[in-house]
């Protein structure tokens, strides 16, 4: 057996495009998670690749929506290979407008969107009534619509990464020894280690939970109303996300919460009160304390590397992510943003 260049220990969406990102370039790669494909945070359902408003411009926003464009080259590479597809469609998003203020905001950001996105694309204030009923109500008839967000489906997307990985010969197992550079892409599990460690803290973990709804609603935007997401995904299903838990004792099990977000979903798009719960989720996601994602070198432990810190979007990020780490891995080229360094939470 021909020994792997770099040893990624996680089989979350990060682990899997920093591998994917490496096999790209001719590395030999194998992949080393005891619980599996998606196991973690990645396993959900939800699956939104939404901007940041457009202001307040910084690195992080910009390392975002260079990530959200690679997004549909990425999916498209991994489905040529593997022959999965992760569910990926840039189908925008709708966000509705509720008082005269928030008209007055969405109008500037409609201007600075032409500055910071250029011509790649728009943040455009519209009549719901565009829309038609697959549109959350509005006080003010009027929504925001970009036409950045896209989305896919994380667990299908996981798996066709997984196929992806395996049809250029990456191993993907319970256990193994470790081979050449190390890539440590653990999730929350793995933020508790560092934690333990470093002796402090450098992240936690942020339950979320989520539902899957039966329900074909087309070709058309995600929405996000009264702080939630509704997603409608490429494979007859809809799903609605999340609550957000810093404390919790039972990490992977849904509780009534969720049944607070399925009726606040409903209320807000009568369509779905009809639709079918095909499945409850929960998962951890982990929050690096800086919030932002944390990458790089591991401090005093050479040939190692920290990918993690995802939170709420590392499934938006995970293309950017990749591109820096195969580049910190594999050419020792250091393009990671400011903010994003394992230094940063220490
Ligand atoms: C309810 C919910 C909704 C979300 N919605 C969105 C969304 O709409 N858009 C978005 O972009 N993001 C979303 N996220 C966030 C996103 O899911 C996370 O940012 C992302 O999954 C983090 O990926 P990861 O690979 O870092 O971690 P994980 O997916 O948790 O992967 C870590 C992996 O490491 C493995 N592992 C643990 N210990 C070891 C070990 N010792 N050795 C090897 N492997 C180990 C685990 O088994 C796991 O597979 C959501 C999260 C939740 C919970």
């Amino acid at each position: 057996m021909t020994m792997a260049d770099i040893t990624v220990r996680g089989a979350g969406i990060f682990g899997l495009s920093i591998a994917w990102a490496c096999v790209q370039r001719g590395a030999r790669v194998q992949v080393v998670d005891p619980h599996g494909v998606g196991a973690g945070s990645s396993g959900g359902l939800v699956g939104a690749l939404a901007p940041h408003v457009p202001e307040n411009w910084n690195p992080k926003k910009q390392f975002q929506l260079e990530s959200l464009l690679m997004a549909q080259q990425f999916w498209t590479e991994v489905k040529a290979a593997g022959g999965h597809s992760a569910g990926y469609g840039r189908t925008g998003r709708l966000q509705p407008l509720q008082d005269a203020r928030a008209v007055v905001l969405a109008r500037q950001r409609e201007d600075t969107a032409r500055d910071l996105w250029q011509n790649h694309a728009q943040w455009q204030v519209r009549p719901a009534s565009d829309f038609s009923a697959w549109c959350p109500p509005s006080e003010t008839g009027l929504v925001v619509y970009d036409t950045l967000s896209a989305r896919m489906h994380p667990r299908r997307a996981c798996a066709a990464l997984a196929a992806a990985l395996v049809s250029k010969g990456v191993t993907i197992s319970a256990e193994a020894a470790d081979t050449g550079q190390v890539l440590h892409a653990k999730g929350y599990a793995g933020l508790l280690d560092l934690n333990a460690r470093f002796a402090r803290t450098v992240g936690n973990g942020v339950k979320g939970q989520a539902a899957l709804l039966r329900h074909d609603a087309g070709e058309v935007p995600q929405l996000y109303a009264d702080g939630l997401h509704i997603i409608p995904h490429d494979d007859g299903t809809v799903a609605i996300g999340s609550t957000s838990e810093r404390l919790f004792d039972h990490p992977s099990a849904p509780d009534n919460q969720l049944d607070d977000v399925i009726a606040r979903a409903t209320a807000a798009i009568p369509v779905l009160q009809q639709a079918r719960i095909i499945e409850r989720w929960a998962g951890v996601r982990p929050r690096a304390k800086s919030r932002a994602p944390m990458l790089g070198p591991w401090p005093g432990r050479p040939g190692h590397f920290i990918a993690n810190g995802g939170f709420k979007i590392g499934f938006g990020m995970a293309p950017g992510v990749s591109q820096v780490m195969a580049d910190l891995l594999l050419d020792g080229n250091d393009h990671i943003p400011p903010g994003f360094r394992i230094e940063d939470n220490l």
